[in-house]
């Protein structure tokens, strides 16, 4: 794949027409002024019929699920290699965050947590009842998800400094304790998956089991904080969730049973954040690159544009080779998804170390080709280098993909 197709590109027009009447007029109010950026990301949902596609393939699945628990004969996905359409349905997925973050990377993230990592955890974690409770009203954007391990002292460290515990209740239950901080869409969350450590008696702090529930709002005994005042990433809210023994069935046990999810489901869930990350590295750059170009024409220093300037060009093309390369890593991505294959963690991590990276250099440099108007909140590229850099903190930090790739190098034969 080398560039989009037609009916692609028919999609990314209109997308980026949807971005332009219904997101950019609004973009003060969720980034700056606290209006949370829910009924436009439901808006965008609904105009490109993204919830009707995910029910569909949600009924799909479960009405599988289903003829498996009867005995049926169901056909072996896997066996037959690639689903047919997977590419595509991956490059769907990819162009409206393309194209979102060329203006707001927090909607992205808003609705990317919500959807992918909360609608994702229940869907390749859960059980069909949990599926069915929970999972399509956040796969549709009707009900907001949050997922939540990080703590006050376990970020990078996150399953080695957990403190929040679930204890059980001697009655097939569990009480939970503890909290969570930094966490997506923590303040309006409905549906919370929560990754915490079993508490038990004779095991020790680093052997306990990672168990993950699924909380809903107003649960006693959970609290959900106000949105942080941040840096970037406005029109995304983040915050923080106390647990004061909250109750919970077994019912509520991600996947049924303590063994479920454990480390490799909040693993698995990594990888998804990270392939993510190029294609928001690549609307950032993309928008970064075309505001730069216009503003190298159009400012004139000692009598000429900026551009004719050798090392604003040096910037520019910098800035192109940086997009190509994005753009390079998100076709790969989806040409690996079309073959039915998947990335190795270093493969994913490498991508996102690079993107991050990538997103953050470009926007500095986007604000320095603009000069003092580059510091306006105008211009709109200090917007994209305060909100690049998150990039290169959540889902794992720069470091963290630095460690993973060189662990994964230096394991091999
Ligand atoms: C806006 C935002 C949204 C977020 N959303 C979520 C969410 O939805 N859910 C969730 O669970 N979490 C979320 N997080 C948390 C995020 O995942 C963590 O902030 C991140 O993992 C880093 O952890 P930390 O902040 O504790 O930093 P620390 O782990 O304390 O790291 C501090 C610094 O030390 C470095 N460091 C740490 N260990 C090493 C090492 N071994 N070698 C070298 N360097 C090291 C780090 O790379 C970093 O530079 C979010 C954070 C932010 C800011």
């Amino acid at each position: 794949m080398i560039e989009w197709n037609e009916q692609q590109r028919m999609i990314q027009g209109m997308v980026r027409d949807f971005v332009q009447k219904e997101v950019v007029p609004h973009l003060d109010d969720i980034e700056y002024n606290g209006v949370p950026p829910y009924d436009i990301l439901r808006k965008m949902i609904k105009t490109f019929g993204m919830d009707v596609m995910a029910k569909q393939n949600f009924d799909k699945q479960i009405a599988r699920e289903k003829a498996i628990a009867a005995g049926e004969q169901v056909e072996d996905k896997k066996k037959d290699g690639p689903s047919a359409g997977a590419g595509e349905q991956a490059a769907m997925t990819m162009i409206p965050i393309i194209e979102l973050c060329r203006h707001c990377q927090g909607l992205v993230t808003a609705m990317g947590v919500s959807m992918g990592l909360g609608g994702g955890a229940i869907m390749s974690k859960g059980t069909t009842e949990q599926k069915e409770r929970w999972a399509l009203p956040l796969l549709t954007m009707e009900k907001i998800g949050a997922w939540a391990i990080s703590e006050p002292n376990s970020g990078s460290d996150a399953f080695g400094q957990m403190k929040t515990l679930a204890k059980r209740d001697g009655q097939g239950g569990y009480i939970i304790n503890g909290s969570k901080t930094w966490i997506t869409n923590g303040p309006y969350a409905d549906t919370i998956i929560l990754i915490c450590k079993l508490d038990e008696e004779g095991v020790s702090p680093q052997d306990r089991k990672i168990v993950s529930f699924i909380l809903d709002k107003g649960m006693p005994g959970l609290e959900q904080s106000k949105p942080f005042k941040k840096m970037g990433i406005g029109a995304s809210p983040t915050g923080e969730l106390f647990l004061s023994d909250v109750k919970v069935g077994v019912d509520r046990l991600l996947g049924g049973s303590e063994d479920s999810y454990g480390r490799s489901g909040a693993k698995a869930t990594f990888m998804q954040e990270r392939a993510g990350v190029a294609a928001m590295a690549l609307g950032m750059v993309e928008r970064a690159l075309e505001l730069s170009v216009q503003y190298a024409k159009d400012r004139s220093q000692f009598g000429r544009p900026i551009g004719q300037n050798q090392l604003i060009q040096l910037k520019l093309a910098k800035m192109e080779v940086a997009r190509m390369n994005l753009q390079n890593m998100v076709f790969r991505y989806l040409e690996t998804v079309a073959s039915g294959k998947l990335m190795t963690m270093a493969e994913a991590s490498a991508m996102k170390l690079y993107a991050a990276q990538t997103a953050m250099e470009v926007s500095t440099e986007a604000v320095q080709i603009h000069g003092g108007y580059g510091y306006m909140r105008e211009s709109r590229v200090e917007q994209l280098m305060r909100d690049a850099k998150i990039l290169q903190i959540y889902a794992g930090t720069d470091e963290m993909q630095i460690i993973a790739i060189a662990r994964d190098l230096l394991s091999r034969d």
